[in-house]
């Protein structure tokens, strides 16, 4: 077996190695109850107390304003691409959808089984930049406009936050969330599974704004209900209580690094090492997203000439050799992907960049 493998995957994503130090001690015998909270229900103090200090930290780290509820949900991220139009598109039946990749496709596919959708970016498969504002299509009737603010396959992340003239925003941060500092008072709702930057999967957090409650449409069902969920302080039914309980011990120990800030300066560096190496290697390696827009938590890349991936196998495979694992490409794009999500260290990335050098000795 491998001394160390280096995990570089798009989600589930590395944890931080100190959470599972944590996790490992606390098992077991949870905050001394004497069982483990696998085994411990939802209703008890010890549960409820836990609840209450992941929303605590969840405000602290994200600086959120009063006025906004913090709510976690079962379902991951697909669970709101529908809960958004349940929740939201009764005000006038139609919302508009900024679609920037893969995942905001598919959320504004999942929003037209409740009401009417307005594209307000030209259909493309090609995607790579994000048009500027000037050119968008907005509907001033629409409920809201949604958006995801990093595209996990495609490595678009959005670089300012759009003017919607009033309309609610709404952003699908799932793979960007706690990754840098975010002015939520500019959002009407955002919303993360948590399973890339903050946890593990099954479990989403929605932070909403507390004037966009109350207009579920009647065939919202219960579970995907935020006003019923945030009546219930999270606890309608029996939450996934462990991936919260992990979600929480993640977001402390961004915390205890030094916050989104932290977060953000090793972002920048890690994402920067790699595009690096990509603009200076003459072509060898091609990041296809415009300079803009580059995602720092999902790097896409290509080696070699369109059409020829023997490169990219023998890259990988390589890769695999060295410990470096998890960097194929999204089925849907091929290629390269190396996700440098919040818990992978400054070192695993020079691990990475080390070997991009070495491989483009070797083969340019
Ligand atoms: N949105 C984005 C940006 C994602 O990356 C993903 C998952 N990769 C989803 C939504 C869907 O999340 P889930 O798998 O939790 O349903």
């Amino acid at each position: 077996k491998m001394a160390k493998v280096f995990n570089f995957g798009a989600g589930p994503a590395k944890l931080p190695e100190e959470v599972y130090e944590i996790i490992k001690n606390e098992l077991t015998n949870f905050e001394n109850s004497g069982i483990s909270l696998l085994e411990t229900s939802h209703r008890t103090a010890t549960y409820m107390n836990l609840n209450v200090e992941i929303q605590e930290v969840v405000r602290r780290l994200l600086d959120v304003p009063a006025n906004y509820k913090v709510i976690f949900l079962a379902g991951g991220g697909l669970g709101e691409f529908a809960a958004v139009p349940l929740n939201l598109i009764s005000r006038t039946g139609t919302a508009d959808y900024v679609v920037t990749g893969a995942w905001s496709a598919k959320a504004a596919k999942e929003a037209k089984k409740y009401g009417k959708v307005n594209l307000v970016l030209p259909p493309t498969d090609r995607y790579v930049d994000i048009p500027d504002q000037s050119t968008w299509n907005l509907d001033p009737n629409a409920s809201y406009v949604h958006i995801c603010t990093n595209e996990t396959i495609h490595g678009v992340e959005f670089d300012f936050i759009p003017d919607t003239k009033g309309v609610p925003l709404v952003a699908d941060m799932s793979s960007n969330i706690m990754s840098k500092k975010v002015d939520v008072s500019k959002f009407g709702v955002i919303y993360a599974g948590a399973q890339k930057n903050i946890g593990t999967s099954g479990v989403a957090l929605v932070i909403v704004r507390e004037d966009l409650l109350n207009q579920a449409l009647p065939i919202c069902p219960s579970l995907l209900d935020w006003t019923a969920n945030f009546k219930a302080n999270s606890i309608q039914n029996t939450p996934p209580m462990f991936a919260i309980y992990i979600m929480g011990r993640v977001l402390q120990w961004i915390e205890r690094q030094g916050g989104l800030d932290e977060m953000a300066s090793r972002a920048t560096k890690k994402a920067s090492l790699i595009y690096n190496i990509i603009e200076e290697s003459n072509g060898f390696y091609y990041a296809p997203v415009a300079k803009n827009v580059r995602s720092k938590m999902n790097i896409p890349f290509r080696i070699g000439s369109p059409g020829n991936e023997a490169l990219e196998k023998e890259f990988l495979k390589g890769a695999e050799a060295l410990g470096l694992i998890q960097l194929k490409g999204h089925r849907d794009v091929g290629g390269i992907r190396a996700s440098t999500y919040n818990a992978v260290t400054l070192e695993e990335v020079e691990a990475l960049a080390d070997y991009m050098k070495d491989f483009y000795k070797k083969h340019a």
